[in-house]
């Protein structure tokens, strides 16, 4: 029998089977494509950086020539103010510094390193439904050309993700009611980048109520997106490339760094809805990344959650097979540990679209290390540590105290 069935061979789909794979469990991947094919979520975090140590694809990653990431810039649209994050300064912060991707090519990378540790990758294979059985899943999924056919294994892995296949099985989606957003972008050549090491900044412009982000991708090519209500996508009855170039033109800042640019490919839209799942596992599944939750990229945070809730899962369940005896209670753990990684982004995306948080986050001011703790969070320091666990709680006081006086200037958007 299957130790473990992995439903996506995305980020979180193959560092769970490079991993179980590893310690010689019995592992297939169902994806649906063939890989390389697009996706969007090209900014990762330093804090993926151990977890590509621990795959054992650091090298491929270097030799692959993506850019060096070393810090994360926040302008205001009227470039009136801009606050630049370096990693490396952050008294917390242990990871300086990470990659900026093509994410068809990073994730191939990804799913040979798991092919090559063991995994069983079937590409082309489309999951269809899952049935709980005493002690094991039994899975429906499609072949390339449509035929049905089924698996067991002792676990299940969720990892399809926005696809959300067993949330949505289980109907167990929450929608964020007040982040129900769509993105507009493409890949550019011709986008003025900063010299030196910010050239390998992520680069986000907030205007009032949306957001732009800058990615620089490879030695030329760069990508560039806004985020918007999708209410106002859809009031706007306009074609989405001339209203990503018509938002463009509203900032300065915006249209310094895009007065030359030219598009690569195709121009693309694509919903991007916050959401989680009421629960994260059932008794013989867990859901890792998207299909435990997803929100907001502003802070570029979903691949790394997406490898993190990975390791976390393969731990799990290869404790789980080690010693059956605790099953339950292991898998209340992954979901409290992973839930409690989803909320600390969710917060921090609900507030980044409020003005006191933006005039705090770009005002930082030396009070008890708390621009460090920041620091530390935005490089994805999930380990729950205190000296950061406290500053935030205070941090994020301070944005509601902001929000009734101002402790910094107030910050306009016009
Ligand atoms: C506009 C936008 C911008 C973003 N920017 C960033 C960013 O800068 N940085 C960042 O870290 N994150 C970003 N993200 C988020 C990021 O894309 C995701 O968090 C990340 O890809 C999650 O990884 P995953 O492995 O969970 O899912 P995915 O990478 O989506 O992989 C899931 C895989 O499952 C497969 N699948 C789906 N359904 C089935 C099925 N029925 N059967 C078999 N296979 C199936 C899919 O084909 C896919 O390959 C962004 C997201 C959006 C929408």
């Amino acid at each position: 029998m299957n130790d473990a069935i992995i439903i996506g061979g995305g980020p979180g789909g193959s560092t769970v089977a490079a991993l179980l794979a590893a310690r010689g469990r019995r592992v297939i991947v169902l994806e649906r494509e063939r890989f390389p094919r697009f996706h969007i979520g090209e900014s990762l975090l330093p804090y993926n950086w151990p977890i590509f140590a621990e795959l054992g694809v650091l090298p491929a990653l270097e030799a692959a020539g993506f850019p060096r990431k070393t810090g994360a810039q926040f302008h205001l649209g009227n470039g009136r103010k801009s606050l630049k994050l370096v990693f490396r300064e952050g008294r917390f912060t242990e990871e300086p510094q990470t990659f900026q991707v093509e994410r068809s090519v990073f994730d191939h990378l990804l799913l040979k390193n798991a092919a090559s540790k063991g995994a069983g990758v079937r590409e082309g294979w489309r999951f269809q439904r899952f049935e709980q059985l005493a002690d094991r899943v039994r899975v429906e999924a499609a072949d390339p050309a449509g035929a049905p056919h089924k698996f067991e294994a002792r676990f299940l892995i969720d990892a399809s993700g926005r696809g959300n296949v067993t949330g949505n099985q289980e109907g167990l989606r929450v929608i964020h009611p007040n982040l129900k957003k769509l993105s507009l972008f493409g890949h550019f050549t011709g986008v003025v980048r900063d010299d030196g090491a910010p050239g390998g900044d992520t680069v986000i412009v907030r205007l009032a109520d949306k957001w732009f982000w800058f990615i620089p991708i490879s030695a030329t090519k760069i990508s560039v997106g806004c985020v918007l209500d999708a209410a106002e996508f859809a009031a706007a009855k306009t074609p989405p490339e001339e209203l990503f170039h018509r938002l463009v033109a509203t900032s300065p800042v915006l249209r310094a760094r895009m007065q030359d640019a030219r598009l690569v490919g195709e121009f693309q839209t694509t919903g991007d809805f916050s959401y989680y799942n009421r629960r994260l596992t059932g008794p013989r599944l867990l859901r890792v990344g998207d299909a435990a939750g997803f929100m907001d990229p502003i802070f570029s945070a979903g691949v790394y959650l997406a490898m993190f809730s990975g390791r976390l899962a393969a731990e799990t369940v290869e404790a789980c097979l080690r010693q059956p005896f605790g099953t339950s209670w292991r898998l209340a753990r992954y979901e409290r540990k992973t839930f409690s990684a989803l909320r600390f982004y969710w917060e921090m995306v609900e507030q980044f679209y409020t003005k006191p948080f933006m005039e705090l986050f770009l005002e930082p001011r030396e009070l008890w290390s708390i621009p460090a703790a920041v620091n530390a969070a935005l490089a994805g320091e999930l380990t729950g540590r205190w000296a950061i666990r406290w500053r935030m709680r205070i941090f994020f006081l301070l944005v509601k105290l902001q929000a009734r006086r101002p402790l910094v200037p107030r910050i306009r958007f016009d």
